[in-house]
């Protein structure tokens, strides 16, 4: 009998913890498939202690299925390796190995990447889909660079506006960076780095057709420095034809991304417009009687709140023009259509988005009303 006490003592601490504490762990992330490609949760930037990280290779797989990533890379420093009294590197493919073996039982790609690390102007690039990382660690990065592209390697400029590298915080395309994309050899750009959103490496982006990357770059744990705090790591939604690694490459080569981080999108019209018209579902759309005001409930099933300006030439009763949808929630929003319509452009600017530095997409509804 105490025995039985004791165990629903301590069921009842365990559920009064876990629900006065809902915000403490990790919620798996959710964002739509839009047409014609799944969309992948990614984060192709992070590291453990094979370089500067704080963390063994089997968390990072750990953190990723917490939330619900559908791939993830570890890219250790190829040249800095703080660690490496205590931690002998010498098979730069050891990292990978380890996160490979522990998510066998689970639906999560590894990708084997490294990062390749200097100074600026070349600076910090992670190459992806590599097939062996010895072979990068090559004194001239030009050379690094032609080996990991031998390698048949996706090629990203890291954190190209770090103020530890650019004082002014901004991002500087020099003759190296010229000289790569000319001979095809860098093929994306962080906008989204760790907390950092840099309009001017998205200019960068779609002036030289990068493929627009955001990751998290974390070093200790994903919990501490986002979790807890209330957000989510930033990552790449990948639009790819399947869950797969060749999947997942295609589709980066082919530049079908959308960085996020939280309330924030960023990518090419193309990709975030459905993303976002997916990602808003029309519940109901009807008038309230004896008027023309018509209500409509949305639903945002993303992972991230969703801030709209309306941008109809209908205004709203009893709300902002400018208003938010929480991730996971509804919003009921009444319309005055000023005559009781069957059809209607729902149409609003999402201003959380980015399609370009200062510009939001505007994503438009065709509804029916009851
Ligand atoms: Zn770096
Ligand atoms: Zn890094």
């Amino acid at each position: 009998m105490k025995k039985i006490l004791l165990f629903l003592v301590l069921l009842g601490l365990y559920n009064g913890y876990s629900q006065s504490h809902s915000h403490s762990g990790a919620k798996p992330m959710t964002y739509p498939d839009i047409e014609g490609y799944n969309t992948l949760k990614t984060d192709l930037h992070m590291h453990t202690v094979f370089s500067d990280g704080n963390v063994w290779p089997t968390i990072r797989v750990q953190e990723a299925l917490r939330e619900n990533l559908d791939a993830i890379s570890l890219t250790e420093h190829l040249e800095y390796q703080p660690h490496k009294e205590d931690i002998p590197h010498p098979d730069r493919n050891r990292s990978f190995d380890l996160a490979l073996a522990e998510a066998k039982e689970h639906d999560l790609l590894i990708v084997r990447g490294s990062e390749i690390t200097r100074s600026a102007p070349v600076g910090h690039n992670n190459a992806i889909f590599i097939s062996d990382a010895n072979k990068l660690l090559i004194e001239r990065p030009e050379n690094t660079f032609a080996e990991a592209n031998k390698q048949g390697a996706f090629v990203f400029w890291n954190h190209p506006a770090w103020h530890r590298q650019r004082p002014q915080g901004n991002p500087v395309w020099s003759d190296f960076q010229i000289e790569r994309a000319k001979k095809g050899e860098l093929h994306g750009i962080e906008v989204i780095n760790t907390t950092d959103y840099s309009e001017e490496s998205l200019a960068l982006a779609l002036e030289h057709n990068l493929t627009i990357m955001g990751t998290s770059d974390i070093h200790g744990l994903v919990d501490w420095s986002y979790t807890e705090k209330g957000n989510h790591r930033p990552i790449t939604l990948v639009f790819a034809k399947d869950k797969s690694l060749e999947g997942l490459k295609e589709a980066l080569f082919a530049g079908r991304t959308v960085a996020v981080y939280n309330s924030l999108l960023v990518g090419r019209p193309e990709y975030l417009k459905p993303l976002l018209k997916a990602s808003i579902r029309v519940n109901s759309a009807s008038y309230i009687e004896k008027t023309q005001v018509l209500k409509v409930e949305i639903e945002n099933i993303s992972s991230s709140d969703l801030l709209f300006e309306n941008e109809m030439p209908y205004t709203f009763y009893s709300s902002s023009p400018v208003f938010e949808v929480a991730a996971g929630q509804t919003k009921t929003l009444q319309i005055k259509t000023l005559e009781p319509l069957k059809n209607i452009d729902l149409q609003l600017k999402a201003l959380g988005a980015y399609t370009a530095p200062k510009e939001h997409p505007i994503i438009e509804w065709k509804l029916s009303t009851d």
